[in-house]
């Protein structure tokens, strides 16, 4: 059988496959298809993509990440998504991130924006007095200083990963649902192709994108350590503003954003979690409400209409994991994209996807994001404090 443009049988063979309809899996293969490139095929376990981090996220769009390399990520991305329409609409709603601190001095928070300003993140330090004065409704909040970054905002997670995969399909790499991959077969340390419950798919190339489960197909005596981290969000009733910033506290350790018309928040909690779909914890509400009464009274008493728990996933020194395995010949990772894989797909798509046709992409070291790189050793993630 060859490889039809929407097949609904595993083909015999394929250039490349993809392995999981998440960012990950979608922005590389969609880069790898344009221009018909690269032919192949993803395969995706769930009868639906997005069904884990890609389609449970906060969807936010932050420019000031602590890491530089992050930044660039996030820059490039957003260059690449603000060309890109949906069927319904731009793909980044601008609405500006407000992030609060608590020092008692401005000195901490100058650097920070002086740094910023520097790797070219438009962004502006406000007294807690001038950020309430701009935004009124940050008077029930609790802290001393914010930084302004007027180019963050929220994404259309949901057009975007469907418009990515959409991309894929046309290019030449359509997706297959209901496929999970059970193993990435090895001749003499070489990927010979894949075995599925529909059979097996002889390929040369495998991209792994798997998202918590990453890092183990192909390299089952010896996983990558990548560790997920359990968070959980919740909608609750708003009364902000709908056009009000993503508001995030770095210090007391929660964010906000207005959802529709409603108001979605997270405690930050991190906790280890195996891959496996996680179960909500109360915990979780019960630190929430605990951050809101020190820190934002207005909102403690927010009525809560739904929640849900994912996982983030990480690499112990929580920079994505984009290159050609150490030891496998042909397999390829994208994994590690913690809190950051919405806002930075199309970029480490991009990335992912020169890497793999053995270019190096002129605008980001990607060494810093090698699987060969030291800090991948056996190193246990520890969630923060
Ligand atoms: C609560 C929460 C809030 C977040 N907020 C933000 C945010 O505001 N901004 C941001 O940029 N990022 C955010 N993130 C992070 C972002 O969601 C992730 O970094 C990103 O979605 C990871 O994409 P992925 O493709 O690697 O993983 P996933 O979305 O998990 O996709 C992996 C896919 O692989 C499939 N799969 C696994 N194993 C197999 C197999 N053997 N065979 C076939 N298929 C398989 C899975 O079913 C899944 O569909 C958040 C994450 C969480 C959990």
């Amino acid at each position: 059988m060859v490889l039809s443009a929407s097949p609904s049988e595993l083909p015999d063979f394929a250039e490349v496959v993809v392995i999981g309809a998440g960012f990950a899996g979608a922005s590389t293969a969609a880069a790898l298809a344009r221009g018909g490139q690269m032919r192949g095929v993803l395969l995706e376990r769930e009868p639906v993509p997005g069904t884990y981090a890609s389609g449970r996220n906060a969807a936010i769009v932050r420019h000031v990440e602590t890491e530089s390399i992050l930044r660039t990520l996030v820059r490039e991305s957003v260059r690449l998504i603000s060309a890109r329409l949906l069927e319904d609409g731009p793909a980044l709603r601008p609405t500006g991130g407000l992030y609060l601190t608590h020092d008692a001095q401005p000195d901490r928070p100058a650097e920070w924006v002086a740094d910023l300003c520097t790797n070219g993140v438009t962004c502006e330090l406000l007294s807690a007095a001038e950020a309430r004065r701009r935004f009124p409704f940050l008077s029930g909040l609790h802290f001393t200083f914010a930084v302004f970054s007027a180019g963050d905002g929220v994404l259309d997670i949901h057009g975007l990963l469907t418009s990515l995969l959409a991309e894929a399909r046309r290019g030449g790499i359509p997706s297959l649902m209901n496929c999970p991959v059970e193993a990435v077969l090895l001749d003499a340390g070489r990927v010979r192709g894949v075995r599925t419950p529909r059979g097996e798919l002889r390929t040369d190339l495998v991209v792994d994108a798997t998202g918590a489960w990453a890092g183990r197909l192909g390299r089952e005596g010896a996983p990558l350590p990548l560790q997920p981290l359990r968070r959980h969000l919740f909608v609750a009733e708003s009364p902000l503003p709908a056009d009000a910033p993503i508001v995030w506290d770095l210090d007391a350790g929660y964010y906000f954003r207005p959802e529709g018309d409603g108001l979605l928040l997270s405690p930050c909690d991190e906790t280890p979690h195996p891959p496996a779909p996680p179960a909500a914890d109360f915990a979780a509400a019960e630190l929430l409400a605990e951050k809101l009464a020190a820190n934002a009274p207005t909102l403690a008493g927010v009525a809560i209409r739904r929640h849900w728990p994912c996982l983030r996933t990480f690499a112990p020194d929580r920079l994505p994991v984009i290159g050609w395995d150490p030891e496998v010949a042909g397999l390829f990772h994208v994994a590690g994209l913690g809190g950051f894989g919405a806002a930075c797909s199309l970029a480490i798509g991009e990335a992912a996807a020169n890497l793999i046709r053995g270019r190096q992409p002129g605008w980001i070291d990607t060494a810093e994001f090698s699987p060969a790189r030291a800090a991948l050793g056996h190193t246990v993630l520890q969630p923060r404090s």
